[in-house]
């Protein structure tokens, strides 16, 4: 069926990206919620209409691990396009708040705050302690056991869209993993059109960089692409790595500016898991970093490789997790609120 601006009603705003704005919006007919991207071109119609009928594949890409698309349109020079709503958003918004975030339920308290033999046991206690952004101390990223199934199911997916689609996703990165309540995590973003990526090139001036070195080196030559697959290993690698820290891995603060980011990504070693992660989450990172593309691991070896094969024999509890994380994003939200209203009175 193709879905109409008409059968929607229009919602809050659930983000913006490099290229547009993304809506909650409510398909009438059918009851379902979705998120509505609306990607601005200025292109004439027969251009519009070749990415409506490019955005077609997409019909096909049902895999667990892949947002589900539901459909596309074009206003004027608007392109819009309804996908599966992700109710706890991108990565990039959840991994900050995840290491307080513990994928194991705490215990309750005792009722009697005084009848100690109800306390709950003392490796319990940290959990419940109130999350450290709060003490000004930020320690932001998520829990290996967490980062290892997050990252399985982005190597499942990237491996669908090659398999099956025959594509690169090209813009792999925090901010287009998305995650649900239930504890799903799904890719989304990825180049289906031609059309569209040429027609975005050009806006497309990000301030992180997750291209890997031979993507940079071809883009900055203007030479026809020559980067494969494996330039997606490099943006898994350090995506993991950003979730890992609860940040980008080249912080604004040492690469004052985008020349000098890109030049640390050629140039520079590769940077790696932190020390406090298990050495096999760090060599699993390591394979997906390799600065020259053919010696990266394949999607095969990643997901035969220890960290996974651990991942895939273990419990994770996700929706906990989640939950628990989206608790710390919105206290954090109000603690910020506030601070800003006390800043006010304080100045007035
Ligand atoms: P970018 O251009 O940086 O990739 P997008 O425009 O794709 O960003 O998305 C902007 C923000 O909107 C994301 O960071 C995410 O938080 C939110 N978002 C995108 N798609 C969905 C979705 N399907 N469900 C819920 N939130 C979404």
């Amino acid at each position: 069926f193709a879905i109409t601006m008409d059968q929607l009603q229009l919602y809050e705003d659930l983000g913006k990206g490099n290229y547009g704005t993304v809506k909650k919006v409510l398909h009438k007919p059918t009851n379902v919620a979705m998120a509505m991207k609306e990607i601005r071109l200025e292109l004439d119609q027969a251009k519009l209409n070749a990415i409506i009928m490019e955005l077609d594949i997409l019909h096909r890409a049902v895999a667990p691990e892949i947002v589900e698309f539901y459909g596309a349109f074009f206003i004027e020079s608007c392109v819009y396009y309804c996908m599966e709503y992700m109710d706890a958003g991108s990565m990039d918004k959840l991994q900050a708040y995840g290491r307080d975030s513990p994928c194991t339920t705490p215990q309750a308290p005792p009722e009697d705050p005084m009848d100690t033999t109800q306390m709950p046991d003392p490796t319990s206690i940290q959990l419940t302690l109130p999350n450290p952004i709060f003490s000004g101390k930020r320690t932001g990223g998520v829990p290996e056991q967490v980062l290892a199934r997050v990252v399985g199911s982005m190597v499942r997916g990237l491996k669908f869209l090659k398999d099956e689609l025959q594509i690169m996703h090209r813009d792999v990165k925090p901010t287009n993993v998305l995650v649900n309540r239930r504890g799903e995590i799904k890719l989304c973003d990825f180049g289906v059109s031609g059309q569209l990526e040429k027609s975005l090139a050009k806006t497309n001036i990000g301030c992180q960089s997750y291209m890997a070195p031979e993507r940079i080196r071809s883009e900055s030559l203007n030479t026809s692409p020559t980067y494969t697959v494996s330039s997606d290993v490099w943006s898994l690698g350090l995506s993991t790595i950003e979730m890992a820290l609860g940040h980008y891995p080249y912080p604004p603060e040492t690469y004052s500016n985008v020349f000098a980011q890109l030049t640390a990504i050629v140039h520079g070693d590769p940077p790696q898991l932190p020390a406090e992660f298990s050495e096999t989450a760090r060599d699993w990172v390591a394979r997906c970093m390799m600065k020259r593309p053919e010696d990266r691991a394949t999607y095969k070896e990643l997901l035969e490789h220890p960290f996974l094969v651990e991942d895939s024999r273990r419990q994770v509890d996700m929706p906990e997790w989640v939950a628990r994380a989206l608790e710390a994003k919105e206290r954090a939200s109000r603690e910020k609120e506030r601070m800003e209203v006390l800043g006010e009175k304080a100045l007035s």
